[in-house]
């Protein structure tokens, strides 16, 4: 498992959320690539059920917040705000 971020910028303009990780290594994802990979039982269940998991055209990330030591709470301004988005995760690791 690699380490947690050392920076976490999130480009509210351009939509990005940039991670920056111990090896030097910067990792970009749209706020819309976020929204479609959200990791909450909701958005599982919808994809287990076929259904797909959407992100508008210029949908924001509204808010971040630290869980723990180990990931990320993203809030999107389209009003889902459950997704818990482990570090693993954002690192693209699993
Ligand atoms: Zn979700």
């Amino acid at each position: 498992m690699r380490a947690l971020p050392e920076a976490i910028e999130n480009h509210a303009l351009e939509g990005v959320l940039a991670l920056r990780w111990p090896d030097g290594s910067v990792l970009r994802w749209t706020h819309g690539e976020l929204r479609a990979a959200c990791p909450c039982a909701e958005c599982r269940a919808r994809r287990r059920a076929g259904l797909a998991v959407g992100a508008a055209a210029g949908l924001r990330i509204a808010a971040i917040e630290a869980v723990g030591a180990y990931a990320l709470n993203l809030a999107f301004d389209d009003g889902h705000g459950r997704g818990i988005f482990p570090f693993s995760m954002l690192a693209r690791s699993d």
